[in-house]
């Protein structure tokens, strides 16, 4: 699972930072989100699915893995 963020939609609220601090970050200058990682590991993906949901903004992308082929 990947994520990605919209500054430009950001409002600073700070509710992902503390919901997954590994993944996202504040910028010190404007207080916009940042990512830490874009690659999300499979033990925060239910956390960074929630943190895009609850963001004010919509400012938060998750972008699912493709599935494997399925095995026989
Ligand atoms: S929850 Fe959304 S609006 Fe708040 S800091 Fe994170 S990305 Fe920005």
């Amino acid at each position: 699972m990947r994520v990605s963020v919209d500054r430009d939609r950001c409002c600073s609220s700070g509710m992902c930072v503390m919901n997954v601090p590994d993944v996202f970050d504040q910028d010190d200058q404007d207080s916009l989100v940042r990512l830490r990682r874009t690659t999300v590991r499979p033990d925060q993906a239910a956390d960074v699915r929630l943190a895009s949901e609850l963001c004010p903004g919509g400012a938060i992308t998750v972008v699912e893995d493709e599935p494997g082929p399925a095995s026989a």
